[in-house]
């Protein structure tokens, strides 16, 4: 059905770690739609497992990319610029708390924690944001997408300061929306339900947070990572082309729920 939909696009993935990635799911949807691909990753420990995921769907472009280091997203750009020439969709898939802040109480969330979970989890959307800009105002526009959860607007015991960078992330959106509307590009986040990755591994709960949905939920079901990716084509194809700022929720509808 959507096959061909970004045919000559081309698109950055930013947070493949691995197959089970929501980031990844991403990727094999906008390859599936026709777009060309490039993707990025943090540490040397993930560059050949990123760079074979990142054959099958027929992209050599694989670049490193430490979002809490400007320089390393300088050169990532400037790199990304070279191999691919340019840039019409961004997935920015990326979230980091350190492992202590989903154990302690939030009020003993350190000054160092808040700031490390607020920088690589919501800085650095708009430090990429930034650097895409000139990329794809050069093509007439593009789209961008990041990932969010609902904790970041009601309490989800445990998620603690990754729900206020969550939050931090979501406001940024709009911000960001606004300004870079003038230059055709829009952006939105989605709010997926619990996928079992490698980052949900760390929130205590997560098994009941999945329980609770198959039983709360209006679909009565957990989503999978395709459906995410399902909805960052949506947003990142022409059939979205005057959706921007806003926040899609892919949860089975459990955001919609009062108890
Ligand atoms: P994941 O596979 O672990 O992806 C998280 C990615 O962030 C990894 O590739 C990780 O790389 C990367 N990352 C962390 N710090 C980074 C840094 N400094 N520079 C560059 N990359 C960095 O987990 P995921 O569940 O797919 O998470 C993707 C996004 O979805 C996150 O924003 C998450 O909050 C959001 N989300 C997830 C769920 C869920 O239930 N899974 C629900 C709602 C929203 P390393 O592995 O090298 O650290």
């Amino acid at each position: 059905m959507s096959e061909g939909m970004l045919e000559g696009k081309l698109a950055l993935v930013a947070g493949v770690a691995n197959k089970r990635s929501i980031a990844w799911a991403i990727a094999q949807s906008l390859h599936g739609a026709g777009a060309k691909l490039a993707f990025t990753y943090q540490g040397d420990r993930l560059e050949d497992s990123v760079r074979k995921l990142a054959a099958t769907v027929d992209s050599d472009v694989v670049i490193p990319c430490d979002v809490s280091d400007d320089a390393s997203i300088d050169n990532a750009f400037e790199q990304l610029k070279q191999e691919l020439g340019g840039l019409d969709v961004m997935a920015h898939s990326i979230a980091f708390a350190p492992a202590e802040t989903f154990e302690n109480r939030f009020v003993d969330t350190s000054r160092q924690a808040f700031l490390t979970a607020l920088d690589v989890s919501a800085y650095s959307m708009i430090a990429m944001a930034r650097r895409a800009e000139p990329l794809m105002a050069a093509r007439g526009g593009g789209s961008m997408v990041s990932l969010t959860y609902m904790a970041s607007e009601r309490v989800f015991p445990k998620y603690n300061v990754m729900a206020t960078a969550k939050a931090a992330l979501e406001c940024s959106i709009r911000y960001l929306a606004y300004e870079l509307g003038e230059s055709r590009i829009r952006v939105n986040a989605i709010s997926a339900g619990p996928v079992r990755t490698l980052a949900a591994k760390g929130i205590p709960g997560f098994s009941e947070m999945e329980s609770v949905i198959e039983q709360r939920s209006p679909l009565r079901q957990n989503i999978d990572s395709s459906d995410v990716g399902s909805a960052a084509l949506f947003l990142c194809s022409p059939l979205a082309a005057m959706v921007t700022g806003t926040t899609l929720y892919v949860d089975s509808g459990y955001h919609a729920m009062g108890m």
